[in-house]
């Protein structure tokens, strides 16, 4: 249910609602901008007596919300919602581009992609430290020695770390030395995952699953928006479908359907979503054509010899070319880098 306040009521009559809807229970969700003034409420509100609620000073209107999702719902929170990376900014007309290796395989690596991705204009690392694979016998990723090369990376070049968590056993070790928290595909719904993630205050990089719906998505993030956290940036990164012959079906349509439901910013991975290092570059610049908040794309300087996605890494210098075309679209789009 969303309350929608004369834009010119004053702070004690938003209170005075505030208060009548805590005292019944009920969790709100202020959202003012100069011209809207929204309460959002969460919880059973079907307790709610409309008519008592339209009697109080200040009050325009009473909206029923028909998705299951409040929180991440864009009736909720109309201005986009720009994700803050200590000082990094995604969301609004910011892009996030987060490019680097599938998995952090050694020192020198990390540090050599780290360095290039950000001499084309990355402002964000991505590497594995531990990886959900397929088969039990892959390389499962440096686990917490990955953790400690991505920091050293950090550190050389400056740029925020992005990595997946796998299990809530390492929430602590995440939140003090990672600074975006990626949930992977096989993931998105443990919910005990997203649980734990909504107790803190960390960037989440939720992805979307395998063979999630918009709605299933969006419900995940609402997860870890109903603990208190709601710094996430969504990003697709392709579907299964029928279709085989790339590794899964980019659901580009899923990027101006998020944009209209939520407020939330949402990046496009076209290497999960192609599967192969030459698809990469259309789809990059289709998914900024469409609207998408920036890119994770996988980088790898040495992809014949990496531990995991040579097949879909780019080689550094096709990076950088792509990231000349990104910015020229960008630029259409009114984002900046
Ligand atoms: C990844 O980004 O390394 C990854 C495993 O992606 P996904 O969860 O989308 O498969
Ligand atoms: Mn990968």
């Amino acid at each position: 249910m969303i309350i929608v306040m004369n834009p010119k009521c004053s702070e004690r009559e938003v209170k005075a609602v505030e208060n009548e809807l805590t005292k019944q229970g009920l969790g709100v969700n202020l959202s003012q901008g100069s011209t809207f003034c929204i309460i959002g409420v969460v919880g059973e509100t079907r307790i709610i007596d409309p008519d008592k609620i339209l009697s109080f000073d200040g009050v325009d209107k009473i909206l029923k919300v028909e998705e299951p999702f409040k929180k991440a719902n864009r009736l909720f929170k109309p201005e986009d919602t720009i994700v803050n990376v200590d000082g990094t900014l995604v969301g609004g007309n910011h892009l996030g581009i987060m490019a680097g290796p599938c998995s952090v395989e050694s020192e020198e690596q990390i540090i050599e992609i780290a360095k290039s991705i950000k001499e084309s204009g990355a402002n964000f690392l991505r590497g594995g430290a531990f990886k959900p694979r397929t088969s039990p016998y892959s390389f499962q990723g440096l686990e917490l020695e990955g953790l400690k090369l991505l920091k050293v990376a950090k550190k050389e070049t400056g740029l925020p770390i992005v990595t997946e968590i796998m299990s809530t056993k390492y929430i602590d070790e995440f939140v003090n030395n990672v600074d975006v928290i990626q949930v992977g595909a096989r993931n998105m719904q443990n919910f005990d995952l997203l649980k734990e993630l909504g107790k803190t205050n960390k960037p989440i990089l939720l992805k979307r699953g395998l063979s999630a719906t918009i709605e299933e998505w969006l419900m995940s993030a609402e997860y870890i928006m109903a603990g208190g956290n709601e710094n996430i940036i969504l990003c697709e990164r392709g579907i299964r479908t029928y279709e085989t012959y790339t590794r899964n079906t980019l659901d580009l349509s899923a990027i101006p359907v998020i944009k209209k439901l939520s407020h939330l910013p949402v990046i496009v991975d076209p290497s999960h979503a192609t599967g192969y290092w030459y698809l990469v570059e259309p789809l990059a610049k289709a998914a900024i054509a469409a609207g998408a908040d920036g890119l994770m794309i996988e980088v790898h300087n040495n992809p014949q010899c990496a531990l995991s996605d040579g097949q879909q890494s780019l080689k550094p210098a096709l990076f950088d070319k792509v990231m000349k075309k990104v910015k020229v679209l960008a630029e259409i789009e009114g984002k900046t880098l």
